[in-house]
């Protein structure tokens, strides 16, 4: 998981007390990801979570405190698992690729982030989306 270390503004238009401020600046620190969908696991990473949305991880629980999954990023562990498996096939893949000779540049874009944004290599690579022959790895979302 990852969260943004930019530190935002609370804009809200009714007046908020310190506590509310907090709470509020905190839910923007939740992390992104996938957590893995055990109750056990998940209070760990959250102490403080027993009931609706937790502040720090993608996932909410339900009154009786099962994990509430149209509002949580969580998986199973044998998905989990597959997914790693899927992950392991595609590292594999690409490194055969390029040993192959396959080294195309073509940096990702997704949601129009692309692997371009923050490169330090972009004053020397040469990439430019408006020629011809250089174009994104455009990745969409799936689910
Ligand atoms: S600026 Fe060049 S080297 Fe950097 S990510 Fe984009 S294409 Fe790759």
């Amino acid at each position: 998981m990852y969260f943004g270390l930019i530190d935002d503004i609370v804009k809200k238009s009714k007046n908020l007390d310190d506590e509310k401020i907090k709470e509020e600046i905190q839910k923007k620190f939740r992390m992104n990801g996938l957590v893995l969908a055990n109750v056990e696991v998940i209070k760990m990473m959250d102490t403080s979570l027993n009931e609706g949305a937790s502040n720090i991880v993608p996932v909410a629980l339900k009154k009786d405190g099962e994990i509430n999954e149209s509002k949580s990023n969580s998986i199973k562990e044998e998905e989990f698992e597959r997914l790693q498996e899927k992950v392991r096939e595609t590292i594999k893949q690409i490194g055969n690729e390029i040993l192959s000779g396959k080294i195309d540049i073509k940096p990702y874009n997704y949601n129009k982030h692309t692997g371009c944004d923050y490169c330090e290599y972009k004053s020397i690579c040469n990439f430019n989306p408006n020629l011809k022959n250089n174009t994104y790895n455009y990745i969409r979302k799936t689910k």
